[in-house]
């Protein structure tokens, strides 16, 4: 099968337009990947499956993962020169593709200034300015290297600020690999099937209880099963690590109402959503004010930032005012504020043309590979929210963890080697959103659904 793929290069600088006339290039199907095979034995030496995070070994649909040498735009080359175009941008952080010139340059000013100095520099006030622009319930906040340190840090204020021990997540929804947020779990938990981690103390993860997402009774009663000793609700407000999974109409406002009757704080955790849905993460989408908001990912721009903040009498409760702890040597990095000022800035002043081009690509691409789905016979759902989404392989509506475990991995493992084998690099696990840029245009969506017809023949054939 030859595909031809039409790359739609993203520029910006040159014109007001950033989005100049497409290149045509050609794209061959991948041809092999022995040398990411190579390299792949040489990393199992070193590392526990070959990899620094475990979803990265493709142990849920088969298949070797290939090795990146480097990425422009929609489009990942490989350690073999195979090309592909992009459904995962880095777990979520490029939303304005790979290699974004304004990204790239910052990071090199910043770097000829000193990767490091641990001291306070102007970079992390200016990309403070426009974190609280975007995102209104953020009225001080502290800058983190992860994801995982903003919610575990999140979770510490909020028992500090109510005196109570046990935090309520939902099922299926992942907030890093801190101890008390490993229960039911989503991602790569949910991916290799297990209900937990090792290692976690039963004491730890007996304060967590996790219930159904998208059921305000359950959480109702969890209040009264426990009174005055819930101390946060955090949750994913559109689900992306069980795949994705919108909020049920008056969810999101039903857990901000309950949260605040019973004197607990709401932790919204938009590490994947913020400035993803909307400039203002679900929260603007949604309208929902929280107690305290933790990012990560688009806000560091691909370099490693997490951010937890929220109302200034929980986050003064933060040493050095307060008696609460937490500390960072890279915290505030400035190549990382200099790459998150960089990508948030121009997500600020492009909003509009942004957020629609985002709507229309996924909209497009979403639907169309649904479309040859159902023209192929195969039973999918498709759950989408602006430019993140999940192809489920089952039918009937996706609400839930549950709902979303009822997929068939098996077949989604083999659309995505297929997928993969065509030149579209989808994240490897039916329990992920896919994600796109603003540099993806119409020749990768018409690729990407022609390659989807192809692939959906592999999933019927077995
Ligand atoms: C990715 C993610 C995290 C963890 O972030 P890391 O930077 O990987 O530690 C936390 N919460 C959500 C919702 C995420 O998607």
């Amino acid at each position: 099968m030859h595909l031809r793929f039409i790359q739609d290069v993203t520029r910006c600088g040159e014109s007001d337009s950033l989005y100049t006339e497409p290149t045509m290039s050609f794209q061959v199907p991948v041809a092999d990947r022995r040398r990411s095979q190579a390299l792949q034995q040489r990393a199992e030496r070193f590392f526990p499956g070959g990899v620094n995070s475990p979803v990265r070994a493709f142990r849920a649909v088969g298949g070797a993962p290939p090795f990146v040498a480097s990425a422009q735009g929609a489009w990942i080359t490989d350690a073999d020169g195979n090309r592909y175009i992009d459904y995962f941008g880095s777990w979520g952080p490029m939303i304005l593709g790979h290699a974004f010139p304004p990204v790239v340059e910052a990071i090199q000013r910043a770097a000829g200034n000193s990767a490091s100095f641990g001291a306070s520099t102007a970079l992390e006030g200016d990309l403070a300015e426009r974190v609280t622009a975007c995102y209104p319930a953020i009225e001080k906040m502290r800058f983190v290297s992860s994801g995982t340190e903003a919610t575990m840090s999140a979770i510490r204020l909020a028992r500090a600020a109510t005196g109570r021990k046990v935090v309520v997540k939902f099922e299926g929804c992942y907030h890093g690999h801190s101890d008390g947020l490993l229960v039911k779990a989503g991602s790569g938990v949910a991916t290799l099937g297990i209900p937990g981690s090792a290692g976690v103390p039963e004491e730890i993860a007996g304060l967590t209880l996790a219930l159904p997402y998208n059921d305000l009774a359950q959480v109702e009663s969890a209040f009264a099963a426990h009174p005055g000793a819930i101390a946060a609700v955090i949750l994913e407000p559109v689900v992306g690590n069980a795949g994705c999974i919108p909020p049920a109409r008056g969810y999101l406002a039903g857990l901000r109402a309950l949260t605040a009757r019973e004197g607990a704080l709401l932790i919204v955790d938009e590490v994947m959503t913020g400035f993803r849905v909307a400039l203002g993460g679900a929260m603007e989408l949604y309208s929902l004010d929280a107690d305290l908001v933790t990012l990560g990912k688009i806000v560091g721009g691909g370099l490693p930032v997490g951010v937890f903040g929220g109302k200034r009498a929980f986050m003064d409760l933060l040493a050095p005012l307060g008696p609460v702890y937490q500390a960072g040597t890279l915290s505030g990095n400035p190549l990382a504020m200099a790459a998150g000022i960089a990508t948030v800035g121009y997500l600020q002043e492009h909003a509009a043309e942004v957020y629609s081009r985002l709507e229309a690509t996924a909209k497009a691409v979403a639907e169309g590979v649904a479309a040859e789905a159902a023209a192929a016979g195969v039973p999918l759902t498709l759950n989408r929210v602006g430019s993140m989404w999940t192809w489920f392989f089952a039918s009937g509506s996706v609400r839930n963890y549950e709902g979303a475990a009822r997929s068939d991995s098996a077949a989604f493992g083999r659309f995505h080697r297929a997928m993969l084998d065509a030149g579209v690099w989808l994240p490897p696990s039916q329990f992920e959103a896919m994600f796109l840029s603003t540099a993806h245009g119409e020749a990768e969506v018409s690729a990407t659904i022609a390659a989807a017809a192809e692939a959906f023949k592999a999933v019927i054939a077995g």
